[in-house]
C-alpha cells in the first residue's frame, strides 16, 4: 500500500473516532469565524446529530481533515477531542495533544438566495457535501402523535428545538424546484427528497409533483433523484416514482433483525405492513429501477453487527444497496443517552460492507446516486481505493501540528 493510501486509512480512523466522540469547545473561537457567511453552517432540518443542542450559536456541519476525508461535526461537550483555533486556524486536539489542522466547508452561494416566495433556500435543501443535496419536504412525523415513532429518531424533537430559530418549515414543491435549479446551477448533481411520515400516506402525489417542479426549473429530465419513502401499501405505486423522473428509490428498513424491527419501529411494523412487507416493497423496487438503483439504511449500531452484517449481506445479493452508517443517538429520542458502538465496530462494518458491494460489483456512481450523504465509511472506502480524494493540504506534508493556545485538559 502506498505511503499516501495509508495515511488517508489513518484518516478515515480519525473521523470514525471524531465522529463518534464528537469535539468540545470554548464558544468564542466561532467569534468572527464567519460560520454562515464564508463557511456554510448547520441546518436543521431533519435530525440533530450533535450530542448537545446549540440554540444560537452558528455551527459547521463538517470538519474538513487534511486528507479531504469530511468528519460529522458532532458537539460533546463531554468529549476527549476539543477545537481551538490560532488566528484564523482551526486544530482538532486530541487527547494526547496531537493537534490536526481542519478546515469547514464554503458555504454554497444558493444558501444566500431566496424562493420566489421569499423562502430561504438554506431551509429549503441542504448541502450535503460533494455535490450532494437533500430536501426533507416535512421536519415532523404523523407516528409521533400515535406512540409509534421509531426509538432512534428526533425529527419532532429537532423541530421543537430548532424550528421556529432557524425558520424551517413545511416545503412546497415549487420552493423545491427552485432552490435545486440554484443549488444544481452551481455544481450539485444528486438529491434526495425525504420527510417524516404525512398522515393518510399521500406521499406519491406529492413526490410526483416536486418532480415535476424540479425538471421545469432546471431543464433537466434526469435529474438525478432519489426518492425516499415508506414501503406503500400498493407496491404497484412505485412504478409512478420510476416514470416521473427519478433514478433512484430509497426505502430505510432501519434494522435486520425482525423482533428489533418490531422493538424500534413500531409504526412502520404495525401501519405499513411489518418487516417482510418493506422487504417486497425493496425486492418490487429493485424491479422497477434495476440492481444499485434503490437503497435501504440500517441504523449503524441498534443491533448486533452479526445480524447488521447478515442484513446488508441479504439485501446486497438481491442488488439494494443496504448501507449502515453510524447510529449518533440524536438528543430528543427515545434512545438519547445511549451509546453507538466503538469506531473500530463502525469501521469494520463499513470494510465489510464494501467487500460485499465488490462481490456483486456495485459501482462508486451507484453508491453515491442512491445515498443522502456521500460522507459515509463505505464511501471514503470507495474513494481512497479508486484515487478519489483531493491531494491533501500542504500543512498535513510538514507533519503534527500544535496550536498557540493552551491546550485545556
Ligand atoms: S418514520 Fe421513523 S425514522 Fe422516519 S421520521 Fe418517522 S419516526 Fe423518524
Amino acid at each position: 500500500m502506498s505511503s499516501l493510501k495509508e495515511a488517508q486509512y489513518r484518516e478515515l480512523e480519525l473521523k470514525a473516532h471524531v465522529s463518534q466522540e464528537g469535539i468540545t469547545f470554548d464558544p468564542a473561537i466561532f467569534d468572527h469565524a464567519d460560520v454562515g457567511g464564508e463557511h456554510q453552517e448547520q441546518v436543521h432540518c431533519l435530525f440533530e446529530y450533535d450530542t448537545d443542542t446549540h440554540v444560537g450559536l452558528e455551527l459547521p456541519p463538517y470538519l474538513v481533515l487534511p486528507h479531504g476525508l469530511v468528519a460529522l461535526f458532532n458537539y460533546n461537550r463531554r468529549s476527549p477531542n476539543r477545537l481551538e483555533r490560532d488566528g484564523k486556524r482551526f486544530f482538532l486536539v486530541r487527547r494526547d495533544g496531537e493537534a490536526i489542522p481542519v478546515e469547514f466547508a464554503k458555504r454554497p452561494r444558493y444558501y444566500r438566495q431566496e424562493t420566489s416566495d421569499g423562502t430561504q433556500m438554506r431551509t429549503v435543501a441542504v448541502h450535503n457535501t460533494d455535490g450532494v443535496v437533500f430536501v426533507a419536504y416535512s421536519n415532523e412525523c404523523s407516528l409521533k402523535s400515535t406512540g409509534k415513532d421509531c426509538l432512534f429518531c428526533n425529527i419532532n424533537a429537532t423541530r421543537d428545538t430548532y424550528g421556529d430559530a432557524e425558520g424551517v418549515r413545511w416545503k412546497y414543491p415549487r420552493q423545491i424546484g427552485e432552490t435545486i435549479a440554484a443549488a444544481y446551477a452551481e455544481g450539485a448533481r444528486h438529491l434526495t427528497i425525504s420527510g417524516g411520515f404525512v398522515p393518510e400516506r399521500r406521499e406519491v402525489d406529492y413526490y410526483l409533483d416536486v418532480a415535476e417542479s424540479i425538471k421545469e426549473q432546471t431543464g433537466l429530465e434526469d435529474f438525478n433523484g432519489t426518492a425516499c419513502i415508506g414501503a406503500p401499501q400498493d407496491l404497484s405505486i412505485i412504478e409512478k416514482y420510476k416514470e416521473v423522473g427519478y433514478r433512484t428509490l430509497a426505502i430505510n428498513i432501519e434494522v435486520w433483525n425482525e423482533h428489533f424491527f418490531r422493538a424500534y419501529c413500531p409504526g412502520k411494523e404495525q401501519l405499513c405492513g411489518g418487516q417482510k412487507h418493506w422487504i417486497a416493497a425493496l425486492e418490487h423496487a429493485v424491479g422497477v429501477f434495476g440492481r444499485g438503483r434503490v437503497r435501504s439504511n440500517m441504523v449503524g449500531g441498534l443491533e448486533s453487527k452479526q445480524s447488521t452484517l447478515e442484513g446488508i449481506e441479504a439485501l446486497t445479493a438481491k442488488g439494494i444497496i443496504a448501507i449502515s452508517p453510524a447510529w449518533f443517538p440524536n438528543p430528543g429520542s427515545a434512545l438519547e443517552g445511549h451509546r453507538s458502538p466503538e469506531p473500530e465496530w463502525h469501521l469494520d462494518v463499513a470494510r465489510k460492507t464494501v467487500a460485499l458491494y465488490r462481490k456483486v460489483g456495485f459501482t462508486w456512481d451507484q453508491i453515491y446516486d442512491a445515498n443522502a450523504a456521500p460522507t459515509t465509511l463505505v464511501h471514503d472506502i470507495y474513494r481512497i481505493e479508486e484515487g478519489r480524494l483531493p491531494a491533501p493540504r500542504k500543512a498535513q506534508a510538514t507533519g503534527t501540528v500544535r496550536p498557540a493556545t493552551e491546550v485545556r485538559p
